[in-house]
Order: C-alpha cells, then sequence, then structure tokens
C-alpha cells in the first residue's frame, strides 16, 4: 500500500454512484491513482487513516467528481473577443477568423494549450478533449499532447481536420486544408504514439475531421474505418444550426444524421459536438447506437444557434456531455458556468422542469464520461480514478445558500475549484495550481495573442 491521500469533513460528498448517493461529512480515501473508499468521515477504517500520507481537511467545501469537458478548441485562446467575430453567425464568424488562424504557430499551441487547461482546471476539470483542425506553420497535435501533460490533466487529444477548401466548394480558405491521405497518415502515426487503451489513461487519441462541410465525404468514412480498426474514438461538429442543416441537405441531399449514419458515424464510439438541430429521427437514431452528444450551451447562445434538444435527447437515452467549445465562440470556459448555462437554457427552451441543478451536474461528469467511451471516471467510488474537485461555498456568492450546497454549485455564482485531484496528484490547492506558474505563462500567452493579431494583419511583413 503507498502512502494514502485523505479527503475529509466535506460538507457533502457527492458521489454519482450508482444510487446518486450524497453523503453529509463525506471522506474520500486515494491510494495511488485511484479511489480506494468513500463514506461519511465517522466511518474512515482507522487502518486506512493510520497509512495517510497526507489529510485533508474539507470543511465548508462540496467535493464531487471533476467535470469532464467534452468538447473545446483550445488554441482559440488566443483569438477571444475578436472584434471582427463578436456578432456573427457561425459560418461568418468561422469565415473571420480562419486567417487569423492561419499564423498559428507550434509555440502557440503549446501556451494557448496551457493556458486553456489552467483555466478549465481552476474551474472544476479534470478531463478534457480538444479538437484541434489546423496545423498550419509546422504545427502537430503533438504540441497540443506534450503541453497537457506538462499540466496533469487527464486528456482526450482530437486530432481534428479540413480537407475541402473553399476553391472546392468548401468553408474555410485553401490554405489551411490538408489532403484526406496526409491526414489519415497522420492519424494513424498519433495513434501508435500517444494513444493509451488503459484504464486511468492520461492521454488517448481520437480522430476528428472538422465538420461535414470542411471535408470530403471519402476522409469521413475512411476517419471511422481507421479509428474502429485502432480502438479510438471518433468526433466531429454536427447540426450546429440552420445553415449547417442547409448545407447538408444541398451538398449531401440528406440531414446530418442521415449523412453521419452513412458514414459509420454512430455508435458508443462516436460523439458529435453540438446537434442543436438534430431532429427527431436523428435524436431516435443516436439514442438506439449509443451516439453521444457534447452540449455547449454557452457557445449557442454566443452564435444564436439556438437550444439543442437536451431534454428529449436523454429521454431518448443519447448520452450526453457537457463542452466549453472553443474560447472563441465561448470567451469564458468555466465548467461550473456551463453546468449553470446548461440548465438556464433549457429552462428557457422547455419550461422551469425541464433540467435540475443535479441533472446539470450529472451530464458535467457522468454524462461526460460516457460521451468520452469512459468507465473509469465521472463518479467517486471504491477502483475509479482518484479524480476529484472541491468548491468553498463559505464566500459571499453563496451566503444564504445553506439549505441545498449541491444545487447552490449550479444556482450560485460559478465558484473556482479550492481543491482539485486528478489521478491521485494534488493540482490545485486553496484555489491554486500547484505545479504550473500561472503569471509567467499568461505572459507568455499575451505576447503570443498580440503577436499572431499582428501576424494576420500585415500578412507580408510578419516573420512567421
Ligand atoms: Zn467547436
Amino acid at each position: 500500500m503507498s502512502q494514502l491521500l485523505i479527503l475529509r469533513h466535506a460538507e457533502v460528498l457527492v458521489t454519482m454512484d450508482a444510487a446518486r448517493r450524497e453523503i453529509a461529512d463525506g471522506a474520500v480515501v486515494i491510494d495511488g491513482p485511484a479511489i480506494r473508499w468513500a463514506g461519511a468521515s465517522a466511518d474512515l477504517p482507522p487502518k486506512l487513516l493510520a497509512a495517510a500520507g497526507e489529510v485533508i481537511d474539507l470543511h465548508g467545501h462540496v467535493l464531487m467528481p471533476g467535470l469532464v469537458n467534452t468538447h473545446h478548441h483550445m488554441y482559440q485562446s488566443l483569438t477571444r473577443v475578436v472584434p471582427a467575430a463578436q456578432d456573427a453567425e457561425l459560418f461568418d464568424w468561422l469565415t473571420n477568423l480562419y486567417l487569423l488562424w492561419a499564423r498559428l504557430t507550434p509555440e502557440m499551441i503549446r501556451v494557448s494549450t496551457q493556458t486553456a487547461m489552467a483555466e478549465l482546471m481552476l474551474s472544476g476539470c479534470t478531463t478534457s478533449s480538444d479538437h484541434l483542425y489546423l496545423f498550419p506553420n509546422g504545427s502537430r497535435l503533438d504540441d497540443s499532447i506534450e503541453a497537457a501533460s506538462t499540466m496533469g490533466m487527464r486528456f482526450h487529444a482530437a486530432r481534428g481536420s479540413m480537407s475541402v477548401g473553399r476553391s472546392a466548394g468548401g468553408l474555410p480558405p485553401d490554405e489551411v486544408v490538408e489532403d484526406d491521405a496526409s491526414i489519415l497518415r497522420d492519424s494513424e502515426r498519433l495513434i501508435d504514439r500517444w494513444h493509451n487503451p488503459g484504464r486511468f489513461a492520461m492521454q488517448r487519441v481520437v480522430l476528428a475531421p472538422c465538420s461535414p462541410f470542411s471535408v470530403s465525404r471519402e476522409l469521413m468514412r475512411d476517419s471511422a474505418v481507421l479509428a474502429r480498426e485502432k480502438g479510438v474514438s471518433l468526433h466531429t461538429h454536427l447540426a450546429e444550426n440552420d445553415k449547417d442543416i442547409a448545407y447538408s441537405r444541398e451538398k449531401f441531399g440528406m440531414t446530418p444524421a442521415e449523412y453521419a449514419q452513412e458514414l459509420g458515424w454512430v455508435g458508443p464510439d462516436v460523439w458529435h459536438a453540438h446537434c442543436v438541430k438534430l431532429d427527431e429521427a436523428g435524436i431516435a437514431l443516436f439514442g438506439r447506437t449509443g451516439t453521444g452528444v457534447a452540449h455547449c450551451p454557452c457557445s449557442n447562445m454566443r452564435l444564436a444557434s439556438g437550444i439543442a434538444p437536451i431534454g428529449a435527447m436523454r429521454r431518448a437515452g443519447v448520452p450526453v456531455g457537457l463542452g466549453v467549445d472553443g474560447s472563441a465562440s465561448n470567451d469564458g470556459a468555466h465548467m461550473l458556468g456551463e453546468a449553470r448555462q446548461a440548465m438556464l437554457l433549457a429552462r428557457v427552451g422547455h419550461g422551469p422542469a425541464a433540467m435540475t441543478a443535479r441533472e446539470a451536474l450529472e451530464i458535467a461528469t457522468l454524462g461526460g464520461a460516457k460521451v468520452l467511451g469512459r468507465d473509469d471516471i465521472g463518479a467517486i467510488a471504491p477502483n475509479m480514478a482518484a479524480d476529484l474537485v472541491a468548491f468553498d461555498l463559505r464566500g459571499v456568492g453563496h451566503a444564504g445558500a445553506w439549505h441545498d450546497p449541491v444545487a447552490a454549485l449550479v444556482f450560485c455564482q460559478p465558484a473556482s475549484v479550492s481543491l482539485s485531484v486528478i489521478n491521485g496528484r494534488v493540482r490545485v490547492k486553496g484555489g491554486e495550481l500547484v505545479d504550473v506558474e500561472l503569471a509567467p505563462l499568461l505572459q507568455d500567452h499575451r505576447r503570443l495573442a498580440r503577436t499572431l493579431f499582428e501576424a494576420a494583419r500585415h500578412p507580408h511583413t510578419a516573420g512567421a
């Protein structure tokens, strides 16, 4: 037995276990990367307490499973609040940003990934996927995977791609697209180098052509074949708004869900971002096949895409997780804040009973785990991965919310985490990152964000 890490005296321990138990004065015993025991502090086995290397007291905190982010574009933290893209819908928004993103460098990918992860970790996230689909100026997915490993976050790196440029009828400019053969070759290389299929894996690779309007039919189909051959998941954007549906009907003569089905893009190893406009037949198909959805309420509101039918999806058995989406379409990547917006947006669309606070938290934990194809995260129980976060509810933002501290997490202002444990290691303590110096990271990020913007404004004079 290695030295144990014990968390105890949490005001409430939210387990998300099969019985959805919430335990007053809760405690958790962590042994290496795994949870060994969870229950009431009074019932802590003395033998385990005696073997503790560290005991952390969590009076006044809610302790819960780490939140799981199922959709992001971390490089976009360099292009927040860009004036030309502030008030546009999806297709115009993309067109305004593609030229900026074409100037990204490997250093920018690294620093933006670390910065986005720091933000996520401080908001309660312990596992994230990231969908990177442009590789200009020598950038590679390896840059983001290596950056992630310095942060200690559990990471599903999605190898995105775009292969249909403007001259071929797609949306992105030709300079940011790759050809199908090199995308598939690089995908295979990345899986062989980085993908860990094992329990408690910190790194997985996902194949993720960007969207039906930026890649070929053949690349969608061949990516699915390769993913199944290698046992990795598939991810893309689907049915995001009305224009997206119109494009699908015009180019392919079918709905996005029908297109996905035809190309092998349904099943428990597939998840699609947004699905705001998934129709009834699409919802039934996803439910039947266990195809997952990454719900991104802030992004959907910012781009005025609409209200995704999350209640109908869940009733049909569709696995639903939460995604903050890229920082250019949701400029505030706060996972607990995203759960709050999921609850509020569901109510705007479908009434006050459409989503409870606990349901929002379940989507943000268990839901995300299911969507990513994992049964080792999302709940606090023996033999689950030791990914836990604690929020201190003794501040002014939660004053008076003593009736129900768990619901307060979602109803009140989104708190930052006080403590975060990922794979058994303390990564945030006292509200601060333990292993990473934030100030120099942010300084680098500021410099690079300006460089990127200037490079795009003066493309012929910039060095890159
Ligand atoms: Zn996205």
